[in-house]
């Protein structure tokens, strides 16, 4: 065994060094990223389950890097989030989905609501809540259509300090969306005490559907009983939607229904919708 643990340490060693030294150079090429205007939000639409109306837009961001290609947010989000950039890139997604959400209302009436995912690390930040608001205000939108989107999970650590901040958002008109609903390890007593308006099931219960586990309707049941709206995400098949239809969860996310698209295909598909 010893004579076997030194080749395959170094190799070891040679892999570790490669993979910091692709995330340092991953990190300076998203501070030029942001200089550069390689970042681009799509938008993926949200649909009345019933109906198949859409009702709002989540904002899911997209790095198109001269160096690496197309990059999703799988790639970059966690290195943004351990050396603090997630902050300044956070900063610039917000704004740019306040307006587009001010660039839809100019094209067309409707009460779409645009969905965003917040960083823990953004959400830590002491002037968050302001932050918020002051982008809010500077881009004229109406609070009542942004929603932010937190995963649970992450809202355990410094739940008191994070239970003030969301309470404060929610009082000014901000929606709270719970991310990847059923992952984390929430107690319900402790749901009860956040200021949520949505509960966002997570696509791995989406995927059960159909295989006699059905987390997605204790969930949808859940979020009745606590005047909650509850949206599936990741929604790909006819089954899953009819699945979802009959009961009766108020939204619905995925490929089947529509993929995540640039701003201008999102403002095509509402103009569409309503028969401009
Ligand atoms: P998420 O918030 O859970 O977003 C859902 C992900 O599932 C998105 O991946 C979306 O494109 C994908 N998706 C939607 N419908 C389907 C479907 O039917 N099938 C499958 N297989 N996938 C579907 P994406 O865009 O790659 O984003 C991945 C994650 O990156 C997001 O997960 C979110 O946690 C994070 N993220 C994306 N944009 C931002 C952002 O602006 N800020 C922050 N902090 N995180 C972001
Ligand atoms: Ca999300
Ligand atoms: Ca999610
Ligand atoms: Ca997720």
């Amino acid at each position: 065994a010893k004579k076997m643990g030194k080749p395959n340490y170094k190799i070891y060693t040679k892999t570790l060094n490669d993979e910091i030294m692709e995330k340092v150079r991953l990190a300076s090429s998203l501070r030029k990223a942001l200089e550069n205007n390689e970042f681009q939000l799509y938008y993926q639409p949200q649909y009345i389950t019933r109906t198949r109306e859409i009702c709002g837009f989540e904002a899911l961001l997209r790095w198109n890097s001269p160096e690496y290609g197309f990059v999703m947010p799988g790639r970059f989000i966690s290195l943004a989030e351990e050396n603090g950039f997630i902050i300044p890139l956070g900063d610039w997604v917000l704004k740019q989905a306040c307006l587009f959400k001010m660039r839809l209302k100019n094209e067309v009436i409707n009460c779409l609501n645009i969905s965003v995912n917040i960083s823990i690390v953004q959400l830590m930040q002491e002037d968050f809540v302001e932050k918020v608001l002051c982008i809010v205000n500077e881009t004229g939108l109406d609070p009542e259509f942004l929603e932010i989107e937190l995963t649970e999970s992450v809202l355990i650590q410094s739940i008191d300090e994070n239970l003030i901040k969301l309470k404060r958002l929610r009082e000014n008109g901000v929606k709270i969306s719970l991310d990847d609903f059923g992952k984390g390890f929430s107690s319900l007593s402790y749901l009860k005490n956040l200021p949520v308006n949505t509960l966002k099931i997570d696509k791995e219960f989406v995927d059960d559907i159909g295989l006699g586990t059905d987390i997605t309707d204790s969930i949808v049941h859940i979020g009745q009983k606590m005047g909650l709206k509850v949206i599936a995400e990741g929604v790909e098949t006819d089954v899953q939607y009819q699945h979802l239809i009959n009961t009766n969860c108020d939204m619905v996310q995925g490929y089947y229904l529509g993929r995540p698209v640039p701003e201008d295909d999102a403002i095509k598909m509402i103009v569409q919708q309503l028969g401009y």
